[in-house]
């Protein structure tokens, strides 16, 4: 999807905006200010139809955060952390940590926010009527916020899988099944028939002449019919590595020099001559740090054959390392989150292997070859 930026952090949770919200965020503010609000209200200036189309559309935006922030707290409640939400051309998105364990787990976290976004829309209408007599202004964009919201919390319950009312779709499955996996497997399925029919609603509708609805409608249809599809692979993936952990994975003769040893002779015996990204330092089996290329480059090319290894190194206790009985779904998770390319294995403090993102890469290929279906993991 390319990448987002951080704006805010409410609560703990990073707040990021990708690029396509700002062009959703214009698109919505244009077609309230210029079609929208001057078919309903007659007779205000251009520059009060602008004023409200564009608070509207800000309001909008922040009624969808609100929904994501529903989702993130009941599951940082539940102890399911989520680091950061995203608000894209498509509305919100908040990063769980990892999948709920339970089936009412997954309830609660997938209701929150189609339950918060018809609460919206209730105190809206209600402040909209309050605020009638007052300003026709206010009540424009009071009603307009509630009919948007209960259009989103009624969206938000089909069970287009991921969306909201496929989760809800899928904890019911889960817990009338046990199974987390066929549960998942329903859903995408139920997910990718509604992304289809979405599809062909909004050929139908484009074909009838509306160009732009039909068009949108087409565009979110084919967004879920993906995003259902990577949710299934998703699945297989971690079936797979739920059965590793970062023993399973780790390289355990890993190169090591020691303290002394120049930057000009790693670079020649290890990184140009075996290709190694990392090599550790170690003092008779004790691990003191690691040396990575990004290191080396920090050194000038004409002082290698100078500095030990010594100097440059990362000390162990600034090295990022995982536990040996780790899942090796959180150690895949780590290498991504924190952009590293391998990261040490330890056992009651000492250094028993590498970890390597190559390395993991070729063992799930492997693995999924082997055996492609997978196991169900334990109940929860
Ligand atoms: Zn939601």
């Amino acid at each position: 999807m390319g990448r987002a930026y951080r704006v805010a952090r409410i609560a703990g949770i990073d707040i990021e905006i990708h690029p396509s919200w700002l062009l959703i965020l214009g698109f919505v503010a244009w077609s309230l200010s210029d079609t929208f609000f001057p078919d309903h209200y007659r007779s205000w200036s251009t520059f009060a139809y602008w004023a409200v189309g564009i608070s509207s559309a800000v309001l909008l935006f922040v009624t969808v955060l609100i929904h994501e922030m529903a989702h993130a707290l009941v599951a940082r409640h539940r102890g399911l952390p989520v680091p950061r939400i995203t608000l894209f051309i498509f509305g919100g998105m908040s990063h769980m940590s990892r999948q709920p364990a339970t089936a009412g787990e997954e309830f609660q976290i997938a209701a929150a926010g189609p339950a918060t976004s018809i609460l919206i829309a209730l105190v809206s209408a209600g402040l909209g009527f309050a605020f009638r007599e007052m300003s026709e202004k206010a009540e424009a964009i009071l009603f307009y916020l509630a009919f948007v919201n209960l259009a989103l919390g009624i969206f938000n319950i089909l069970p287009g899988f991921p969306l909201d009312g496929g989760r809800v779709l899928r904890s019911i499955a889960w817990k009338r099944s046990g199974s987390f996996r066929q549960a998942t497997r329903v859903a995408s399925s139920v997910g990718e028939l509604f992304g289809y029919g979405l599809i062909i609603a909004g050929f139908f509708i484009l074909l009838a002449g509306g160009l732009l609805d039909g068009l949108w409608l087409a565009f979110i249809g084919w967004f879920l019919l993906g995003a259902a599809r990577g949710e299934a692979a998703n699945l297989q993936l971690e079936g797979v590595l739920r059965r590793l952990t970062a023993r399973d994975v780790m390289q355990a003769e890993f190169p090591s020099v020691t303290p002394g040893t120049p930057v000009s002779e790693i670079v020649h015996d290890y990184m140009v001559g075996k290709g190694e990204r990392a090599v550790m330092v170690a003092n008779d089996g004790a691990v003191l740090g690691v040396i990575t290329v990004s290191d080396v480059r920090r050194v000038p090319r004409d002082s290698w054959a100078q500095v030990p290894a010594q100097r440059i190194m990362t000390p162990r206790s600034n090295v990022i390392t995982v536990n040996a009985a780790q899942p090796a779904v959180e150690v895949l998770v780590l290498l991504g989150e924190k952009g590293l390319n391998q990261v040490p294995v330890l056992e009651d403090g000492r250094m028993v292997g590498l970890v390597t993102r190559r390395e993991l890469m070729d063992r799930i290929q492997l693995a999924e070859r082997l055996d492609p279906v997978g196991e169900e993991p334990p109940a929860a």
